[in-house]
């Protein structure tokens, strides 16, 4: 690529000439000019800038002498010689450089940056070499203002040079990198010694589990872009994350939709809440059911267990926590099927109840009973389970809407709930699903529930099999 700069400081580019840059240049991957505009000054004093015409601080540099220069540069013969020529203007009020743009000029064949200085360059001289065929672009490097464009030069150059082939030894150094592919930031890097001042590495990655290590790296890379870059986290596409990044936003309070990731409220619900509950709660216990149940029975189940005064009953229990997951209004719903309890699709025929004075929807929740309940809510621990030496809480329920399934809900309801047993004295938190729910097993099982044999459970008339799940809490802090 040849890379003319010109410039009232040539000798500011002596910078280029070290590292990598230097090397690429000296080694002839890179063809590097610098130019010096006062060449192209007619006079005396070799004037490159005039007053500002209209008035006005600061001065203007001048057409003439850029006309000049740059006519040197771009002789008639380069233009149309089926090669890319694109003039660099760096200003600060230019398109942001971005590792997109830096992407697509290192595909260019001829690049040319034009330093302005004081108040910048006479506007008319872009619009020439424009009119004349050349591609222009107007970078700024920030929103900030320097002095002049060098320093704006050598931070493209810097960045569109390190992509061109051969320039970094290495080229798997460019593929996790911040603002690469993934659309994220790069994780944390670390390297010997493997504590340092008391700070110890993560074991992971001394393990050798690539896997393992792809995942830490992976989940770092997420929170720590959404720490610092939300805007980058909702410019990602969902087909960019698997059901792992998926659970893990969904945690951290983001939702994958077929729109991009939106922001996830996971709150505990009030008594305001019971009407947009219990409409959740009927539409979508239906698809969690095995196909044998009748009509019939699942009615009975919805009037009973699912009615809203037993609704009112959860969420007035000290000892029970109802966690709700609601999504700003008109969020579209997501591609895909990956997980999660059941519902059935709504449609568009949400109610008013569904949704919250701030137009939130309502689109799963959790039901933790946790050790010190008793009453109807209070199911006995299966028999397995009541032998160990724990303090029990049991997640009794855990369903989305069937729109929202897959997009990582599940798992944030499951880890929220798990959060809340703990806090309610639990050591350890138990489930039952249906053996014919396969899909809601395997949540709870991404989640770090493993089986524990079965147990039956009735709805309505008829008895079904259920799996019986469990996972030990992490730290129990008592209420
Ligand atoms: N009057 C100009 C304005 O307000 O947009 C600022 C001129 S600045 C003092 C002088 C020169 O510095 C510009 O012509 C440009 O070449 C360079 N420059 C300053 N800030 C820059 C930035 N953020 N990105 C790229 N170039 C910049």
């Amino acid at each position: 690529m040849r890379l003319d700069i010109v410039s009232i400081f040539p000798e500011f580019f002596s910078v280029l000439d070290l590292s990598l840059i230097g090397k690429a240049n000296a080694d002839g991957l890179l063809n590097l000019h610098v130019t010096n505009l006062r060449d192209y000054a007619t006079d005396r004093h070799r004037t490159v800038d005039d007053t500002p015409l209209g008035g006005g601080a600061g001065m203007v540099m001048k057409p003439d002498v850029w006309g000049k220069a740059l006519d040197e540069i771009f002789p008639e013969a380069t233009l149309g010689d089926g090669e890319r020529h694109v003039l660099i203007v760096p200003t600060p009020s230019g398109e942001t450089f971005t590792q997109r743009i830096a992407e697509d000029l290192a595909g260019a064949d001829h690049l040319v940056f034009a330093c302005g200085r004081y108040e910048g360059i006479d506007f008319r001289v872009a619009q020439h070499y424009a009119e004349r065929g050349v591609e222009v672009r107007e970078l700024s490097i920030g929103d900030y203002v320097l002095n002049g464009g060098e320093v704006a030069t050598v931070v493209m150059i810097e960045a569109i040079g390190r992509l061109l082939p051969g320039v970094i030894g290495n080229p798997d150094s460019l593929v996790e990198e911040s603002h690469g592919s993934a659309g994220l930031l790069e994780y944390p890097v670390y390297t010997r010694p493997v504590n340092w001042r008391g700070q110890e590495v993560n074991p992971v990655l001394l393990s050798g589990d690539h896997a393992a290590i792809a995942r830490l790296r992976r989940d770092q890379a997420l929170e720590k872009t959404l720490r610092r870059r939300p805007d980058m986290i909702q410019a990602l596409r969902p087909d960019q994350l698997d059901s792992d990044d998926r659970s893990l936003l969904a945690r951290l309070g983001w939702c994958v939709g077929e729109n991009g990731v939106r922001p996830l409220e996971i709150r505990e619900l009030e008594s305001g809440d019971v009407d947009r509950l219990h409409a959740l709660a009927i539409r979508t216990f239906p698809d969690a059911c095995p196909p044998f149940l009748s009509h019939e029975d699942i009615q009975q189940h919805l009037d009973t267990v699912l009615s809203p005064q037993s609704i009112h009953s959860w969420i007035d229990n000290p000892h029970v926590r109802v966690i709700g997951a609601f999504l700003p209004q008109n969020s579209a719903a997501p591609e895909g099927d990956h997980g999660g309890e059941a519902s059935s699709d709504t449609g568009d025929g949400r109610t008013q109840a569904e949704q919250t004075a701030h137009g939130e929807q309502l689109v799963g929740y959790a039901l933790v009973v946790g050790p010190r309940a008793d009453g109807p809510i209070a199911e006995k621990c299966p028999k397995q389970l009541s032998d160990e030496h724990c303090s029990w809480a049991h997640l009794s329920k855990v369903y989305i809407d069937q729109k929202w399934r897959g997009s990582g809900i599940a798992a944030a309801l499951i880890a929220v709930s798990a959060d809340m047993a703990s806090q309610m004295g639990a050591t350890s938190l138990w489930t039952a699903t249906s053996t014919a729910n396969k899909r809601a097993a395997k949540s709870y099982k991404r989640a770090g529930m493993t089986k524990k044999g079965g147990r039956t459970y009735t709805v309505g008339t008829t008895t079904c099999r259920d799996v019986v799940m469990q996972m030990t809490l992490s730290s129990a802090s008592p209420q």
